[in-house]
């Protein structure tokens, strides 16, 4: 029997049933197969007598249901657990169907309710924090059986307890040959987290993402150890939420996602945070349905703020829209002071000290899909550097890489980041010109790995060339002071001003180089599709001929 069927069965909270077991120096919070009849009979006589003389204190608050972030090492399967724990709770639930993604979601198991934030990792764990709030009531370390504990995963281990969030170990993978789920409990006795199994504290679990097993046991000892936390919440409290995830959307406007930690957020309220603030035009939950109210642990998607929030941001009510404007625009106003003090103090400092050892600054412009990972990969690459480089981000945003960062990261001497956002062919091309570099990631772990190389200037991309358009020479001309001009019909994809390109002739290519003109009739243009016609100067190329066939590549960045 497990310590909570037992508090169930005798109807008392878990934590004062564990004092009692404690007492009498039974340490184990999963397991009490050891307990005969008789003693669960003397321990039910105790809990009597103790509710008798006990009085309760106060105002009783009601139980709050806990929030849970993965956290681990890359590729340990954080993703794919959540994936599965969700998949399978949606599957089993009535009501089937749509599942949106808002950054948080929740889903019901044993009657109880357990909220997942969705962005797994440290970073936007930490980035959270360093907002000053606390969102996560349980951490679950996850772990590959096949791989064991490794740095990332002494990374959360240490993220989670400088949070004072307690940890819970998810063994995954169990399903592989070579899983060796005995040997991470043996190195997490290093880190202090010695297994129940073995006399400690920490609850470990084998699961398999893959194949959905131990999943329903995870859920029970999140819920153990939630109800061990003893988490309550005032529902009629003061409002305070906080943000987990942002976004712009093209149609609803800036959407952010709140977690209630505390009261009840209700369509129509006032909100502030920070400088964000706005009326609550609708409430969505991860399943696309909209609420009228939300509680305490309770994730919603928020329309109606006035601009995107930052994680971690908290939000409290506000009498009216005047008041909550009037507060969003002096914080504006306190940051926009402290940020010029700050610039000045740079370029003081700078003045003053002296240039004896240069710091070297590796300025990033830097692109995102969402706020979450925005301010997470931030906060991370900022605190990169060291006494000899710098990591300066210049400036960062949400959406596709636009003009305005590639001209900004030409005139600073910057490389340009994007973090699964898309980058158009206009502006590889003019990035191609204004010699900015784009490096564009999907794992978090790459950039940081990159950045770290960059640093010790050690980075070599690795390209490799993708054909992206085709085209005919019709014609070719010769313009004075511009030299060879092949005058083509652009039979396949797209031709980008910028990219590389190959002139072959019956099967063997004759020259290579850069469209540095692409011309429409007279018109100078970034591109042209097929089925048009177009005029090429291929830079270094001076032997073009009619019914050459010319190849458009794009450079593609491999690793
Ligand atoms: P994350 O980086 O921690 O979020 O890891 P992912 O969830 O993306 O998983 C990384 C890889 O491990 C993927 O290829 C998954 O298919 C695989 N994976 C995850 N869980 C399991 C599991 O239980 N068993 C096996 N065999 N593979 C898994």
């Amino acid at each position: 029997m497990r310590v909570y069927e037992l508090a169930r069965k005798l109807k008392v909270p878990t934590k004062k049933l564990l004092n009692i077991l404690s007492e009498w120096g039974i340490e184990g919070k999963t397991n009490l197969s050891g307990l005969t009849s008789q003693e669960i009979k003397e321990i039910e006589e105790i809990l009597k007598e103790r509710s008798l003389e006990e009085k309760p204190a106060g105002k009783v608050l009601p139980a709050r249901d806990p929030i849970v972030t993965f956290l681990g090492h890359v590729d340990h399967g954080k993703t794919s657990l959540l994936d599965a724990i969700r998949n399978t709770q949606v599957a089993r639930s009535e009501v089937g169907g749509i599942t949106q993604k808002i950054g948080a979601s929740e889903i019901y198991f044993q009657g109880r309710r357990i909220v997942f934030i969705d962005t797994p990792g440290h970073e936007a764990f930490t980035a959270m924090r360093a907002q000053g709030a606390r969102v996560t009531d349980i951490a679950v370390l996850v772990i590959a059986a096949d791989d064991g504990v490794m740095p990332q995963t002494e990374e959360a281990i240490s993220h989670a307890r400088a949070a004072n969030v307690p940890i819970l170990v998810a063994i995954n993978k169990i399903d592989k040959e070579n899983a060796n789920p005995e040997r991470v409990r043996r190195q997490l006795t290093k880190y202090d987290l010695t297994p129940e199994e073995w006399g400690g504290e920490t609850i470990c679990v084998e699961v398999s993402a893959l194949k959905k097993k131990g999943l329903d046991e995870l859920l029970e000892m999140i819920l153990l150890q939630a109800e061990i936390m003893e988490l309550t919440a005032d529902p009629d409290g003061k409002l305070e939420a906080v943000v987990v995830e942002s976004e712009v959307h093209r149609k609803k406007g800036p959407c952010s996602t709140l977690i209630v930690k505390q009261g009840t957020l209700r369509e129509g309220d006032v909100i502030i945070g920070g400088e964000v603030y706005g009326r609550v035009r609708a409430l969505i939950n991860w399943r696309g349905k909209r609420l009228k109210e939300a509680g305490p642990s309770t994730p919603v998607q928020v329309l109606g703020l006035s601009d995107v929030a930052l994680p971690g941001q908290i939000f409290t009510r506000a009498d009216s829209e005047k008041v909550a404007r009037r507060m969003a625009e002096e914080t504006k106003e306190k940051l926009r002071s402290q940020s010029m003090r700050k610039r000045e103090k740079v370029t003081l400092e700078s003045i003053f000290s002296s240039p004896k050892k240069e710091v070297k600054t590796l300025n990033i412009v830097f692109r995102a899909d969402t706020q979450g990972s925005l301010r997470a990969i931030a906060d991370v690459l900022s605190n990169m550097g060291d006494e000899e480089v710098k990591v300066e981000i210049i400036s960062q945003g949400i959406g596709e890489v636009k003009k305005s960062d590639i001209l900004l990261a030409s005139s600073s001497r910057a490389i340009v980041v994007g973090f699964n956002v898309e980058v158009s062919p206009e502006i590889r091309s003019l990035a191609s010109q204004e010699k900015v570099e784009i490096r564009e990631y999907q794992i978090i772990y790459d950039i940081i790995k990159d950045i770290k190389l960059a640093l010790k200037g050690m980075l070599e991309p690795v390209y490799t060339e993708q054909l992206i358009a085709k085209a005919e020479v019709r014609n070719t001309f010769r313009i004075t002071h511009v030299g060879l001009i092949a005058g083509c019909y652009v039979t396949q994809g797209k031709v980008v001003k910028g990219a590389m390109v190959r002139v072959v002739r019956q099967g063997e290519s004759v020259g290579k180089g850069e469209i540095v003109s692409l011309k429409r009739f007279d018109r100078d243009v970034n591109e042209v599709s097929a089925g048009l016609e177009c005029g090429i100067k291929i830079e270094g190329v001076d032997d073009i001929r009619k019914e050459d066939l010319i190849e458009v590549y794009e450079q593609k960045r491999i690793r």
